[in-house]
């Protein structure tokens, strides 16, 4: 059994995949070909924006827009430490500084009200209101912006951190790496914040066969901004620079593969959902595990289908029996970010966000993707059932 079946995939979706690649070596244009433009608008249209810039990477993504608001030494950026190290490596690489805000344990998304503590922690400059990095002057850096991370899938919650961004003077980023597909409250994934960024990692609800992402915004400056960025800070032409950018161009095959991918996206949203739903249903009734929860009005990407065991023991001991079973699981993630030796220097000790790390000793991943049969999901419910009353 695969964790995630590209294979499937690309079987039911082969023709297409081989014009669409076919269409780009007759044509030749391997850098920023119409194949780029094409799915910025269908992307951008899908996701209720009005400008999608594809870009190399999701990574790439983040720190572009971080680049295009200008964040940059002296400035605070508040985020989430259950995620991937590419949401706040970006704050660090361009001199600013990571504000770690743990999350409700229930959604693993950025919990608002510690948010809200965290931002008067920081202006206040008193570490007692909420957790702070431990640095020099950290009272004198700028409450900048916020990048609200949309965990294994689900949204977070936009409308509370809108308030609190708006009341703040923050500027919101939406990492959508993990949500592309994802609805809440009637607004697509990649809709919310100044600017929203997402991934086509192969693994990701919509990935391509290497490196890609991309940004949206409603913000026509804000979109020039990014083109530019994009292309090494690029003024009237290639070679007149007005800016520092960096190369960070989506290629024109991968722009062509999710285009094939995005033609079955929307039924693979569909598919997601009812193999989740199979395995909520079936798992409930499974003491000791907690199956995830989708708040009202929310719908999850299921980038990642992710139980709570009851503490590290008990996951390891569930891991290992649907190993011995065929059966892949996946930990995201094991480490909170501000317990990450990479950032060590903000001087963050365990107990600053005692749900995110709870969570991380807890939560393991199931096979997850549209492919997965019921029998299948039958299989790794009763091998978890059986373990679980072993
Ligand atoms: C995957 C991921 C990224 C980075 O995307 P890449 O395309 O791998 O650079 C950023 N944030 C989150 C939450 C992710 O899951």
């Amino acid at each position: 059994m695969d964790f995630i079946d590209l294979k499937a995939q690309q079987a039911g979706i082969r023709d297409r995949l081989e014009a669409n690649m076919e269409k780009v070596l007759a044509h030749g244009q391997y850098i920023m070909g119409p194949e780029v433009k094409e799915l910025e608008g269908k992307l951008a249209a899908y996701a209720g924006r009005k400008f999608a810039v594809g870009c190399a990477s999701g990574t790439d993504a983040l720190l572009m827009a971080l680049m295009a608001l200008g964040v940059g030494p002296g400035d605070a950026v508040f985020t989430t430490p259950f995620t991937f190290i590419s949401t706040a490596e970006v704050i660090s690489l361009l001199g600013a500084t990571p504000i770690y805000v743990d999350i409700d344990r229930r959604t693993y998304n950025i919990d608002p009200d510690k948010l809200e503590q965290a931002v008067a922690a920081l202006k206040a400059g008193d570490p007692r209101l909420a957790p702070l990095p431990r640095l020099e002057g950290v009272g004198k850096l700028r409450p900048k912006a916020v990048i609200p991370v949309d965990m294994l899938g689900l949204m977070a919650d936009y409308d509370a951190i809108g308030d609190i961004a708006r009341k703040h003077g923050l500027t919101v980023i939406e990492d959508a790496a993990q949500s592309f597909g994802a609805v809440c409250k009637g607004r697509m994934s990649c809709s919310f914040g100044d600017i929203a960024c997402t991934s086509f990692f192969p693994a990701k609800p919509l990935g391509c066969y290497g490196d890609g992402g991309m940004i949206f915004t409603d913000d026509p400056n804000l979109a020039s901004l990014l083109e530019s960025i994009r292309v090494h800070g690029k003024g009237s032409h290639k070679y007149d620079n007005v800016r520092i950018g960096i190369n960070g161009r989506l290629d024109t095959l991968q722009a062509a593969i999710v285009l094939a991918k995005f033609e079955v996206f929307p039924e693979e949203m569909e598919k997601r959902q009812e193999a989740a739903r199979r395995y909520t249903e079936a798992i409930l009734g499974i003491p000791g595990i907690e199956t995830p929860f989708v708040p009202e009005g929310y719908r999850s990407a299921w980038a990642q289908y992710s139980l709570l065991a009851r503490d590290e023991a008990h996951r390891a001991f569930l891991q290992k029996g649907l190993q011995e079973q065929g059966i892949p699981t996946m930990i995201y993630y094991p480490r909170p970010l501000h317990l990450q030796t990479a950032f060590s220097f903000l001087g963050y000790k365990e107990g600053d966000c005692p749900a995110s790390e709870d969570c991380a000793v807890r939560t393991f991943s199931l096979p997850m993707h549209p492919y997965l049969t019921e029998e299948q999901q039958a299989f790794v419910v009763k091998v978890l059932r059986e373990r679980s009353a072993s």
